[in-house]
């Protein structure tokens, strides 16, 4: 139990926010019980991600960076290239443990989830699979009902306290906080895979990601041989997504006239996945109502391009532990836990909404202009980019808003 009285939480979600919250809260002492809607864990599931150093040391935090890095790999860096396969700009990372304390790591998606879901379970966080958040009451102040249905199981649940880590369409955020903006589509979709392709010329441990001309490409090269890719195009209505359709053909299609080792690798992919629609959420009026919290995606999805959703949500369960522990109660502790985050991730939706906009083909004269500017965008991001990977939570610090909101103290 947290010292003021939350002795039962009710975790909507176990994808990243979930299991490690979960981990935290279990810390004090916390009863947890995470409702998760799909039947069972998916090893095999999405494609891949980067964990950034920030990330990384939540998870060092919990004990948890060796058996991530273990599961996934380390990176280098990233080298950008352009249609010509010409090399335009590199962010290189393999300094990052020495000045961060920890570094890029990319892992399948099906593997971080499954370990964190794993180390939870084994810290005492019950999961429950196949529970599909329908309804929450709010009726009594003193306690949170939970529905579910909808296709999972039926039931309730009561709890102290009831946070959604539900990812960006929140079921949690449309019970809770009905005036929420719905997230906002960002024009992209995104495709990945995994395949053997060992005539692609990538060097183990980078990211290489290449400027096409119709279309956005990223590969990495993982230990043992595989190939761990995704592709970004424009399409202006996310429906079409879901329309069926010879994927790997629209993706070869977009990469014609790109370095060919794009299309071996395509080609050499077993199953082509996605389509995934790209969404953020750059802000919401607030992120609580009474005994109910959203973190993760569900309050402020970032699309991939800052590499920073994963890391965002694992900051976002610690620290609202943190404040759960130290604010008296628990409207409180969502509202410090809000104000100390609001700054750092609206920032960083902002900063990812940059980064795709870049992605979008722009004609001959503006790739020519993107080109000469890369590197100079590169370094002057590096600075803003060292400030979010030296972002440290220190879970001995009271978490409490100083001047100007920001930050926790220690
Ligand atoms: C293609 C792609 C690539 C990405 N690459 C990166 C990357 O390289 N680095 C990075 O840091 N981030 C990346 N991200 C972002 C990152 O995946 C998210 O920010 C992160 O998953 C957010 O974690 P979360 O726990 O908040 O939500 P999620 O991981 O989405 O988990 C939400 C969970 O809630 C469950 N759920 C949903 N509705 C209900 C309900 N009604 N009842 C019960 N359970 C429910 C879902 O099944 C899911 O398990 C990427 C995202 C995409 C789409």
């Amino acid at each position: 139990m947290t010292q003021r009285g939350v002795r039962r939480a009710i975790l909507v979600g176990g994808g990243i926010a979930g299991p490690v919250l979960g981990m935290f809260l279990r810390r004090l002492g916390v009863e947890v019980t995470i409702f998760e809607a799909r039947e069972a864990p998916l090893e095999r599931e999405g494609a891949f991600l980067g964990i950034a150093p920030n990330g990384m040391n939540v998870l060092a935090d919990l004990g948890m960076a060796a058996a991530v890095q273990a599961r996934g790999a380390p990176c280098a860096g990233i080298r950008f290239e352009n249609a010509r396969g010409r090399r335009i700009g590199v962010i290189d990372q393999r300094e990052a443990a020495r000045r961060f304390g920890a570094g890029l790591v990319m892992i399948r998606r099906g593997a971080l989830r499954a370990e964190l879901a794993e180390e939870a379970v084994r810290r005492g966080v019950e999961i429950r699979y196949g529970m599909r958040l329908t309804d929450i009451d709010r009726s009594d102040p003193r306690e949170v009902v939970a529905r579910f249905g909808e296709g999972g199981e039926a039931g309730e649940a009561r709890g102290d306290v009831l946070i959604g880590c539900d990812g960006f369409r929140s079921r949690t955020r449309a019970s809770a906080l009905p005036e929420a903006p719905a997230p906002d589509y960002t024009g992209l979709l995104d495709f990945g895979g995994f395949a053997r392709c060992p005539g692609a010329p990538l060097s183990p441990g980078w990211n290489v990601m290449v400027f096409g001309r119709r279309a956005f490409f990223g590969a990495f090269a993982a230990p043992g041989g595989e190939i761990w890719w995704f592709h970004n195009s424009g399409e202006p209505d996310p429906g079409s997504a879901a329309s069926p359709g010879p994927l790997r053909e629209r993706i070869l299609a977009l990469h014609q006239g790109d370095p060919g080792w794009i299309s071996d690798v395509v080609r050499a992919t077993p199953e082509v996945l996605g389509p995934w629609p790209l969404h953020d959420i750059l802000t919401m009026p607030r992120w609580h109502a009474g005994r109910v919290c959203l973190i993760g995606d569900a309050a402020h999805a970032a699309t991939p391009h800052a590499g920073q959703g994963a890391s965002l949500a694992m900051e976002d369960g610690m620290l609202l532990a943190m404040c759960l522990r130290d604010e008296a109660e628990p409207e409180q502790a969502f509202a410090t836990f809000e104000r100390l985050r609001r700054p750092r991730v609206e920032a960083i939706v902002r900063q990812a909404r940059r980064h795709g906009s870049r992605k979008a083909v722009a004609g001959p004269v503006a790739e020519w202009f993107r080109d000469r500017a890369l590197p100079l965008f590169l370094r002057i991001g590096a600075a803003a980019q060292a400030r979010v990977h030296a972002y440290r939570i220190d879970w001995e610090a009271r978490a409490e808003v100083r001047g100007g909101g920001e930050g926790t103290r220690g």
